[in-house]
């Protein structure tokens, strides 16, 4: 069975590419390289630098993927409120150009890269998957288009789907520069012998999933969870002083953190309730946050010295 995997060349990409690897599928890529990285992609996992949102009928016509994994995507929140329009072309109209796609060249599934965005502030904790959608950005606002793209192709084409929401993603491969990846950039600020900056008291919590249970669990999501929303992230709220303690633990060094006024608009506390994916899944997250956050230092010291050597 092949699988197209957009995106493939970024951070959660890669990931599902070696997990679909290990599986035994025939894997393709197709990634603009406008944030990743051609040296993130297996050497004999072939690769096509495209636009999503341009002409892809010839290479859907070439590969004719069984499915395709749809990671490719603008995913800076903040970006988001610069350059709305920009979300929307390429987390919706790139969407729906790998929608139409899929349904000219018989794809069986499509399986969607979604976000806790799409909730906005929780009404609730945990978030189950009926909680509102009140986006808050334009990036969740995007994100919760595409999902009834989605929706609407299943129905008038009967194009198969799982949407996964996924939580607050860290591990190996992030780029320290995002937004979204806090543990990363306290790790380079550690490896640099700086002090993180904390916003707040530190007492915010977030769900931080291990980008390996996430590439899990789009690889359960193509035999199963069909035609489902999933909340993908691991159920345990982590506040900020707690991920600083854990990796102070692991490097063995006191971390005293910059301390700056919590930011407007951070949203206080969240968690995704997981019971679904796990049900319908068939997955579970594996990686408790220990685990993870080592692989996660391991890997940035690997690459300072590897940087290091030139
Ligand atoms: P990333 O930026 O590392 O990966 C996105 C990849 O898509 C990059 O390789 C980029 O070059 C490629 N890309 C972007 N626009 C493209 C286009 N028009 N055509 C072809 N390729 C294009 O980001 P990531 O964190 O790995 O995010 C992957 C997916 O997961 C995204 O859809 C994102 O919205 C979603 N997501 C991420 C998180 C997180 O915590 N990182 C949380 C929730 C959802």
């Amino acid at each position: 069975m092949k699988v197209l995997v957009t995106g493939g060349a970024g951070f959660i990409g890669s990931h599902i590419v070696e997990a679909l690897v290990d599986s035994q599928y025939e894997v393709v890529v197709v990634d603009n390289l406008v944030t990743g990285h051609l040296k993130n992609i297996p050497p004999h996992v072939r690769f096509y630098q495209q636009d999503v949102r341009g002409n892809i009928d010839d290479l859907f016509a070439k590969e004719e993927p069984d499915f395709v994994i749809h990671q490719a995507a603008q995913v800076s929140v903040s970006h988001s409120f610069i350059d709305p329009l920009y979300d929307c072309e390429e987390n919706i109209i790139g969407t729906l150009n790998i929608l139409q796609a899929c349904v000219r060249h018989n794809v069986k599934k499509v399986v969607f890269a979604s976000t806790a965005a799409v909730y906005g502030n929780p009404v609730y904790l945990p978030v189950d998957e009926a909680h509102p959608l009140q986006p808050i950005s334009f990036y969740g606002l995007s994100k919760g288009h595409a999902e009834k793209c989605i929706h609407i192709f299943a129905e008038t084409h009967h194009l198969d789907y799982s949407i996964l929401r996924y939580a607050n993603v860290y591990g190996p491969r992030q780029d320290a520069r995002g937004e979204a990846g806090v543990i990363a950039v306290f790790i380079e600020k550690l490896i640099q012998g700086e002090s993180p900056v904390m916003f707040g008291d530190g007492k915010q919590t977030r769900d931080f999933i291990f980008v390996k249970d996430v590439a899990r669990a789009n690889v359960a999501a193509l035999t199963n969870g069909n035609r489902e929303i999933l909340n993908i992230g691991t159920g345990q709220e982590i506040s900020i002083l707690e991920i600083i303690e854990q990796l102070a633990t692991i490097t063995g060094k006191p971390i005293l953190p910059v301390l700056r006024p919590g930011r407007e608009g951070d949203i206080r506390s969240s968690v995704l309730q997981n019971d679904r994916a796990q049900l319908m899944l068939q997955w579970s997250p594996c990686h408790s946050l220990q685990k993870g956050l080592l692989e996660t230092v391991h890997y940035y010291q690997q690459e300072s010295l590897a940087g290091m050597r030139g």
